[in-house]
Order: C-alpha cells, then sequence, then structure tokens
C-alpha cells in the first residue's frame, strides 16, 4: 500500500512529536501551546518545558502537518490535500472548530496581487470566520446565502 503523504512525513519525527500531532489533530477544537504542556498525556511522555512543546510544534509546522490559527494563537491539524503553502482556515464562530480548507489557487492568486504592492510578503495567511456547516441552520435562505 502506498504512504499517504501525510504518513511519510510523520515518519520524519520523532514518536514523542508524534503523539503531540496525534493530539492536536484528535482535538474538536484548535490547542494552543499552554493546551499541550498542560496535557497529562504529553507530560507523561516526557514534555514537561514549553520549549520542548515549541521545539515540536515548529517540525510540524516544518512539515505542514499542523496549521498555526494566528488569530486564536492555536494550532490544528492539516487536512493533508494540498501541497506546501498557503491554505485557507475557517473559524466557526459557534463551535470554535476550524477548517482547514485547500484552495492553492485562491492564495496563489491573492500572492500574486498582494506582492505588487507588498513585495515584501513573508507569510500569507487567509483566515475566515463565520459558521461552519454543521452549525448553520436548515433553512434554505441561509443555505444559499452562503452558498453564492
Ligand atoms: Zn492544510
Ligand atoms: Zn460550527
Amino acid at each position: 500500500m502506498p504512504e499517504t503523504p501525510k504518513e511519510s512525513k510523520l515518519a520524519e519525527v520523532s514518536p514523542k512529536t508524534r503523539k503531540v500531532f496525534d493530539f492536536i489533530e484528535s482535538s474538536k477544537s484548535p490547542l494552543g501551546a499552554y493546551d499541550l504542556l498542560n496535557d497529562q498525556n504529553l507530560r507523561a511522555i516526557g514534555f514537561k518545558a514549553p520549549t520542548q512543546i515549541y521545539r515540536a510544534l515548529k517540525q510540524l509546522l516544518e512539515l505542514q502537518l499542523i496549521h498555526r490559527v494566528e488569530s486564536l494563537n492555536a494550532f490544528v491539524a492539516c487536512c493533508t490535500e494540498h501541497e506546501k503553502g498557503p491554505s485557507i482556515l475557517a473559524i466557526c464562530d459557534s463551535c470554535g472548530q476550524v477548517q482547514d480548507i485547500p484552495a492553492e489557487d485562491i492564495a496563489a492568486q491573492v500572492t500574486k496581487e498582494v506582492v505588487k504592492k507588498f513585495p515584501g510578503l513573508k507569510e500569507l495567511n487567509i483566515e475566515l470566520k463565520g459558521v461552519c456547516e454543521e452549525c448553520t441552520p436548515e433553512s434554505p435562505e441561509v443555505r444559499t446565502a452562503t452558498a453564492s
């Protein structure tokens, strides 16, 4: 069976860092560094200092296994449906879940426009606020409004 991109990325990290990823991936809502630091399971395997957590997060970010949600100062697992590069993070006001929406074309387009006026662009983060599908009431009006 061929390895998925996620599996081959995970093969590069230590078993301990993998536990950090597993915890972020299994969480329903984005996790901050302190949520990780206070987790009993991670403490039990030796994560005690913030620097250890930050090192693990840095590696996971570099491999793009996770994304930083800048506005929440928290982390979510990548959906792994897109290559390296910016993605669009949609934050639900109602349940707090963050969806990773792979939309490289849009991100590339935005980058192209932005660098005309702001050539020093280093990082592009697109974060959207709203209400996710699960939290959207089953009303046809809302459905059409959000679809357009
Ligand atoms: Zn992603
Ligand atoms: Zn929601």
